[in-house]
């Protein structure tokens, strides 16, 4: 078993530190928010004093932060690199931009230290169940170091390249996953209109060519589907704000690699105007708030 420094323990962090604590694993645990820390505390890490005293003493660190300048900050300017042991495998699961992510790598191998990005997709119930998907990003030998730790917290680990290669994966797939929401809620309203019941657009489609995650499995007509957040008023589930988060983080990376994506474009737009709604705290699904005024 194996001690590791996890620093940023949100909606996502919490339930992942709690489930390396639970494989055996012994946990010393860092936030800027006091009761983010005591919640993990009680499930019987030991607290740190710092990022800095987190990451000391251990062989693994993982991060799980917000956005890329948290990265940066952690990793760079409160010095996780230069506190940690020499050999600790440094885990960032954050989803941030691909640059940020290439930076932290760039200074972590710099000062002698092994990097993996690794970001994660099934949400805070994934979470809770070690069933999360792991993109990594690294060596072939730091993902093999990594994995045990990964495995305890995971249900499907991926080497997907080199140093950046998780996050690029990451917002591949939310890019999708943004449009599809989009969609789904484009062609259910769509079709009641035309007529036909909410009911049946579900059987005939989810079994059609135009299913998806988000048609199937977390349809955004309430009603259609009883356990998910379309039917339990739109409480997240993994939230708009952070699909907008996602869909601006692979416009970004469009450009920089001279990709057109006008329904990237398109989804991006849709869930900004969303957010600006007021609905950013609810679950995705809540794009169908902005196709069909009724539900707003
Ligand atoms: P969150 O806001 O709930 O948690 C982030 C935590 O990091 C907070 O407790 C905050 O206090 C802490 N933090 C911020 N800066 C810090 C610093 N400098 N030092 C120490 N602690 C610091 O966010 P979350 O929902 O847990 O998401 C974390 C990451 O995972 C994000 O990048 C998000 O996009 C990604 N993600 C989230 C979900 C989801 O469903 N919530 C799913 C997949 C991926």
């Amino acid at each position: 078993m194996a001690r590791v420094g996890f620093i940023g323990l949100g909606n996502m962090g919490a339930p992942m530190a709690r489930n390396l604590i639970r494989a055996g694993h012994s946990l010393k645990v860092f936030d800027l928010s006091e009761e983010a820390m005591n919640y993990v505390v009680q499930s019987g890490a030991e607290p740190a004093q710092s990022v800095t005293d987190a990451a000391s003493g251990v062989e693994f660190v993982v991060t799980m932060l917000p956005v890329g300048a948290n990265v940066r900050q952690v990793y760079i300017e409160d010095q996780v690199i230069g506190a940690a042991d020499a050999g600790t495998v440094l885990i960032d699961s954050s989803t941030i931009d691909v640059e940020s992510a290439r930076a932290a790598h760039a200074a972590a191998e710099a000062a002698g230290y092994r990097m993996l990005d690794a970001p994660v997709s099934g949400g805070v119930v994934g979470a809770e169940n070690a069933t999360l998907t792991f993109m990594c990003g690294g060596s072939p030998a730091v993902f093999e170091a990594a994995r045990p730790i990964l495995d305890d917290m995971g249900g499907k680990i991926v080497h997907c390249g080199a140093a950046g290669l998780g996050q690029v994966t990451k917002i591949c797939n939310n890019m999708l996953a943004g449009i599809n929401a989009l969609a789904a809620a484009e062609t259910m309203t769509m079709g009641q209109r035309l007529g036909v019941s909410a009911r049946t657009l579900y059987e005939v489609i989810s079994a059609s060519t135009g299913r998806s995650y988000f048609f199937n499995e977390s349809n955004p007509v309430p009603g259609i589907l009883p356990t998910v957040p379309a039917s339990n008023g739109f409480k997240p589930g993994f939230m708009a704000k952070l699909m907008l988060k996602d869909l601006r983080l692979s416009q970004a990376a469009a450009q920089a690699s001279g990709t057109t994506t006008p329904l990237g474009a398109a989804a991006t737009a849709a869930f900004q105007a969303l957010v600006e709604m007021g609905y950013g705290d609810e679950d995705t699904a809540s794009i169908i708030k902005l196709i069909d005024s009724e539900l707003s």
